[in-house]
Order: structure tokens, then C-alpha cells, then sequence
């Protein structure tokens, strides 16, 4: 069994999920699938983007193509502007945002993009720390000092103006999982984040981004435009191996793009296992 990965560490997607505050446990998915990987004798290939004709050549019978999803880029004058960046620069390549943001796109990565640049940076301190932090966020008084232990909570300083825009109508986050969502959209609007739908993108220059908002024309005057605009299945190999008369297997993001559903993806592999005996 070999597994190919373009990139430089096992994990995809789940490099960038493991920076958002309160997704640290991530870390500990990716080690346990490393120690998997290990123990089970796969063959890792890190660096190493493979195309159709180098598998065909390898004479592969079976191929798995967990390959992802490639970011949706919407068409806005101006979308090539320096000012505007993807999440993926943003989370995984780590790229410096100024102090005045929009997200264009609140689904589930619109979201955790929000939170990650609003946080005040307590990711990467100790368990302790960060439990003692939510508790001060949240109003948690685990002494039962207070009625219903709970006190005011702590209103936080974001370290950024953050606008989240969406063109849809209806309550932003609104698609967001039924327990989460009114957590999510609480944090947010703690540290002053203005969420806003209906917008309608006209364009992006020097002076920041134009929309109007339910008709009415205004420029925001953002630092940085990030766009978390949805995805799309990456499964560029598939025809190509499919018509070398390779059986294919399509699974996670490069099935269904579908943002937050790395359950879905790790299911669909383990449905692939009875594979297994064939190698
Ligand atoms: C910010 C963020 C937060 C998220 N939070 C959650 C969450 O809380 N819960 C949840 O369920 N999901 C979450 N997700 C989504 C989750 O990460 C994805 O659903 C999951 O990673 C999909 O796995 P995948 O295997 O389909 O593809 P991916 O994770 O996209 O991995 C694809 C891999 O294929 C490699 N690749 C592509 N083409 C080639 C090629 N030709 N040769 C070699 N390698 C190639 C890439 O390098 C990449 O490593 C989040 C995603 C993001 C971005």
C-alpha cells in the first residue's frame, strides 16, 4: 500500500483546521493517523505530487484519490488585488493580515477564519491556560460563588475589525451545525464582528471593497479581503486512470466538496479497507 501527498506532512485540510482556537485536538488526529500509518506498514511518499501517467506507469490496479478540493474563487472586479488572500494563505501558508478584515463567505471556514483572526492568541499555551480562558470568556465560576455559577463575562479585545459578509439572505451562520452555530456567532459578535448578508460584491481596489448592502453602496475600508467562498471536488486524475482502466475511488473532498466534513471523508476511507487483502 503507498500514499502519495504533495505535501510536506500527512493531514491536508486538517493542517489548517488545527490552527483555530478550540480545534487544537486536531494535532492529536493527525499524530494518531501517523502512528497508523506507521504500524501499518504504508508506504509514505511526503513532496511527492503524483500524476495520471506516473500511476498508470507504476501499474497500479486500484487507486484511492483523497486528493480534496480546490477554493472557489468568486468573480469580483479587482479579485487579483494584492489585498485579497484565500484561507488557505491565511491558515496554512501563513501569509501577514492587516488589522482591518472582510470574509467574504460565512459558511463553516468563513467562520473558524473569523475566529482565528479575532482570537487574542492563546493557541499554543498550555490546557491549563486555555481552559482558564474559556471559563473567563463564557462567565464560568466553577467556585459556585455566583448564582447559577456563572459571572459576567470577560469582554474580550479582538486584535482585529472584522467584517463577515455573505450575498445570501437570512441570519449569517444560519447553516452553521444546530450546537455549535449560536456559540460561533455569540464569540463573534463578543468581539465585535459585524455580520453581514445580503451583500452584493462590486468591486475590490486600493480603497478596500465595494459591496452594497441591501441595495445601499458603501466601501469598506479592509486591509484584507479573505475569500472562503466554498470549494470544489479536486479529481483531475479520475478520468485519466479511469480510462487506463484503473478502478478509482473517489472519497472526502475530491468525492463532494462539502467544507467541514472530515467524517464523512474518514468513513468513505474506511469503507475501502476490505481493499486491503487484495495488496
Ligand atoms: C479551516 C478548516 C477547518 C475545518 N474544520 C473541520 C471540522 O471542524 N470538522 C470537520 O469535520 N472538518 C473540518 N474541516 C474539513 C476537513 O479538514 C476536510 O473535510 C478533510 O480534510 C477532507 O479530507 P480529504 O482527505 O478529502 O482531503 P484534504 O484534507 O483536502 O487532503 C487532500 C490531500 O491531497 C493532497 N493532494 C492533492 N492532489 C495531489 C496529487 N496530485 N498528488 C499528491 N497529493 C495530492 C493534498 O496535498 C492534500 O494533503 C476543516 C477544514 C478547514 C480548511
Amino acid at each position: 500500500m503507498h500514499l502519495f501527498d504533495a505535501a510536506a506532512e500527512i493531514g491536508g485540510q486538517f493542517n489548517m483546521a488545527k490552527r483555530i482556537p478550540g480545534k487544537e485536538e486536531f494535532y492529536e488526529t493527525l499524530r494518531y493517523f501517523g502512528k497508523m500509518i506507521e504500524k501499518n506498514g504504508v508506504n509514505l511518499h511526503l513532496n511527492t505530487r503524483v500524476d495520471a501517467g506516473f500511476l498508470i506507469q507504476q501499474q497500479f490496479r486500484e487507486v484511492v484519490l483523497a486528493t480534496g478540493i480546490s477554493p472557489r474563487k468568486p468573480q469580483i472586479e479587482g479579485i487579483n488585488h494584492p489585498k485579497v488572500l484565500s484561507y488557505i494563505d491565511v491558515l496554512l501558508h501563513r501569509q501577514p493580515v492587516g488589522k482591518k478584515v472582510a470574509v467574504i463567505g460565512a459558511g463553516g471556514i468563513g467562520f473558524d477564519v473569523s475566529i482565528f483572526l479575532t482570537d487574542e492568541g492563546t493557541t499554543g499555551e498550555s490546557d491549563q491556560q486555555r481552559i482558564s480562558d474559556y471559563r473567563e470568556e463564557w462567565g464560568i465560576d466553577t467556585s459556585y460563588q455566583h448564582r447559577g455559577g456563572l459571572t459576567q463575562p470577560k469582554k474580550e479585545h479582538a486584535p482585529r475589525e472584522l467584517w463577515m459578509l455573505q450575498r445570501s439572505k437570512g441570519k449569517v451562520g444560519d447553516r452553521l451545525g444546530k450546537t455549535t452555530g449560536w456559540a460561533h456567532r455569540l464569540t463573534l459578535k463578543n468581539r465585535g464582528v459585524r455580520m453581514w448578508s445580503e451583500v452584493n460584491y462590486v468591486k475590490i481596489d486600493d480603497a478596500g471593497l465595494h459591496i452594497t448592502l441591501k441595495g445601499q453602496p458603501q466601501v469598506l475600508e479592509v486591509d484584507n479581503i479573505i475569500i472562503c467562498a466554498g470549494q470544489y471536488p479536486l479529481r483531475e486524475l479520475q478520468e485519466p486512470l479511469t480510462q487506463a482502466g484503473i478502478k478509482v475511488h473517489l472519497i472526502g473532498g475530491a468525492k463532494e466538496a462539502g467544507e467541514l466534513d472530515a467524517k464523512r471523508a474518514i468513513e468513505e476511507g474506511w469503507a475501502l479497507t476490505g481493499m486491503r487483502d487484495e495488496d
